[in-house]
């Protein structure tokens, strides 16, 4: 049976989807090729006509209990094919930034990060900090100590400490929400649920196996670049990451020096750093571009887009000009990056679960809650389904 929703209508719900890059849904007239075009919908009450029209009516409980809005990759073939240009590509991206301010801890921060005028504000925090920590440790004097020794530029253990500090909060920030995520898709959840439910963990690791190659992103076939540059940001990332408890791990537990002192394992390290940076900004550039040049496929950016765009890519630039500006012997010049880098490192680990970046922890929670109840058969997996074979006794009684 059906499950029976109260639709509570919000109108300044709806407003706040127009002003985040929804602008084009009263478009909309519910013609359902959005939903027949998108190669990643499951067959069961498919997605995004649905989504347009619960935003029209602004049906805030359903979109906000609604797995279908990360389960979208927002590669937008919906959106070229609408022929009322109602963009529904945009419309679930404008939903998924209501989402992560609506369920973010604290709450306030989502607030301070969503909204263009507070960008001073925000940005400004992590600038002061850094501002402080370089002029406590050496009143601003750029020039040494010679060769480059950013432990002496800036003292690590405050680095350190500010840094856990930062990353603990980000991550207990990220494990609510994503709890609080949870527990609203197994209340409220707007899809009929058929089958027999699957465990967490199981739904998790079937969730992971299809999200570190990114195989559903592939079914994307008309804007399929999106997908690679997806890819290479996403493994650039992840080798960023490793690079940096590996450093982490030699300076502080084994006491080793760190690379740019030529500490042990160097060159293994730097090829894994060097070469991950270079994915990671390539990817992002990708994606950039994209935007720029041809939105009418990538999407129309808003301000939630484009602050994620700028402390990534300001986080990734920076450290490869850091360590170019180093190798190229200037001494004032790695120390001046090296403070922007920091600046943008912070940001990023503060803001983590508040911008853009923290679809890898919706989306993941999505697919695994769509794993668990058996929302997983898109049109496109559907095509190439092959039934398991019946018992012999079974299909002989039939
Ligand atoms: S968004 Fe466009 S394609 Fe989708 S139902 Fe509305 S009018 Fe049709
Ligand atoms: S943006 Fe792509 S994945 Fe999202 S609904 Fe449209 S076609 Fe499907």
């Amino acid at each position: 049976m059906a499950k029976e929703l109260i639709a509570e209508p919000d109108l300044g719900f709806t407003k706040g989807l127009l002003k985040s890059g929804g602008s084009d849904l009263k478009k909309c007239y519910q013609c359902a090729t959005c939903s027949v075009a998108c190669k990643v919908s499951p067959d069961n009450q498919p997605y995004p006509r649905k989504e347009m029209i619960w935003a029209q009516w602004g049906l805030k409980d359903r979109l906000m209990n609604d797995p279908d809005i990360w389960l979208c990759h927002q590669c937008n073939d919906c959106s070229t094919l609408c022929p009322r240009g109602a963009n529904p590509g945009d419309l679930m991206k404008a939903v998924r930034k209501m989402h992560i301010e609506s369920t973010c801890w604290p709450s306030f921060l989502g607030g301070l990060v969503g909204e263009p005028s507070m960008f001073v504000v925000a940005m400004g925090i992590p600038v002061v900090v850094v501002l402080l920590l370089v002029y406590f440790f050496n009143g601003f004097d750029f020039s040494g100590p010679s060769p480059v020794n950013y432990g002496a530029f800036i003292n690590y253990i405050p680095i350190q400490v500010i840094y856990t500090l930062a990353l603990v909060f980000a991550v207990v920030s990220l494990v609510i929400s994503l709890k609080r995520y949870w527990n609203s898709l197994e209340a409220n959840n707007p899809i009929e649920v058929q089958g027999p439910r699957k465990g967490f963990v199981p739904s998790l690791i079937e969730a992971l196996k299809e999200i570190l190659p990114h195989t559903t992103f592939r079914d994307c076939e008309a804007n399929n670049i999106r997908y690679a540059a997806h890819l290479l940001t996403f493994w650039g990332m992840i080798g960023l990451f490793v690079t940096t408890a590996i450093v982490a791990f030699n300076i502080d537990i084994l006491h080793l020096k760190p690379p740019s002192q030529n500490g042990p394992g160097t060159v293994a390290i730097k090829i894994l750093g060097n070469a991950s940076a270079v994915a990671f900004i390539l990817g992002l550039v990708i994606m950039t571009v994209r935007r720029l040049t041809v939105p009418d496929q990538a999407g129309s950016s808003a301000y939630f887009d484009w602050l994620f765009l700028f402390v990534i890519l300001g986080t990734g630039i920076t450290g490869l000009v850091t360590e170019l500006v180093r190798w190229a012997g200037s001494v004032p010049g790695a120390y001046f990056f090296y403070m922007i880098h920091l600046m943008f490192v912070l940001a990023l680990l503060l803001y983590l679960p508040f911008l853009k970046f923290a679809h890898l922890g919706y989306r993941t929670v999505a697919i695994a809650w769509g794993k668990s109840v058996g929302r997983n058969m898109t049109l496109a997996t559907a095509a190439k389904y092959v039934p398991p074979a019946k018992p012999v006794e079974e299909a002989a009684s039939e």
